[in-house]
């Protein structure tokens, strides 16, 4: 071999290394980006945060990752805490991600207008909303994320589509007709076992 092939097959080992390194570093980026809910050790309340992924990935190719948080829904108050919530990021910090809570949640449940069951969420897709009890409805984005836990409790599960038919029939109630005897005590439609069971609890009373 002359001096050039050995040239280029050092060369080609280099690159090799350098995209083996890289790779790594944007696997640390993809795994910790994005806002996450995260229980606060001081208030035991949620709070929304974000990894510095860009950081963990910059000291990954240098070592084991640092990683800090660069945003917090308690700070500027509680910016010097010990960030001790990290330990809750686990084996998978993607089960951590507002997203997948909220895609959790839905999935499995049926809009309470419809019935029409929810799917995983897509990001391209209009966002499903939430129906809560003073009777409106919000896109669950429109809410800041470290209050959806306890509006997961308390609210029901509204489709885009019943959202924007709801928001219309709040706002223009002149140009809408009721068909009385539908709806239950927020304003869902109810469904003929639902009805059934609330006439006979009317009756029992
Ligand atoms: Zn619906």
């Amino acid at each position: 071999m002359s001096l050039a092939d050995y040239f280029f097959i050092a060369t080609l080992l280099l690159t090799a290394a350098a995209a083996v390194w890289l790779t790594d570093a944007a696997r640390v980026l993809f795994r910790y980006r994005g806002k996450m809910l995260f229980t606060c050790p001081e208030t035991g309340k949620s709070a929304c945060v974000k990894v510095a992924a860009a950081d963990a990935a910059r000291s990954s190719l240098v070592g084991r990752p640092k990683i800090h948080l660069s945003e917090c829904s308690r700070w500027p108050e509680r910016q010097n805490c010990g960030q001790e919530c990290l330990s809750q990021l686990g084996a998978d910090p993607q089960n951590c991600l507002v997203w997948t809570k909220v895609s959790d949640w839905y999935r499995g449940r049926t809009c309470v207008y419809c019935h029409k069951p929810f799917s995983a969420l897509h990001w391209h897709d209009h966002k499903p909303a939430l129906l809560g009890p003073d009777r409106k409805t919000v896109e669950w984005s429109e809410v800041p994320a470290d209050k959806l836990p306890e509006l997961f409790e308390t609210h029901l599960p509204v489709c885009w589509s019943c959202h924007i038919a709801e928001t219309f029939r709040r706002e223009h109630p002149e140009r809408v007709v009721e068909r009385p005897g539908n709806r239950g005590p927020m304003g869902e439609l109810l469904t003929e076992h639902k009805k059934d069971r609330i006439a006979s609890t009317i009756g029992h009373t």
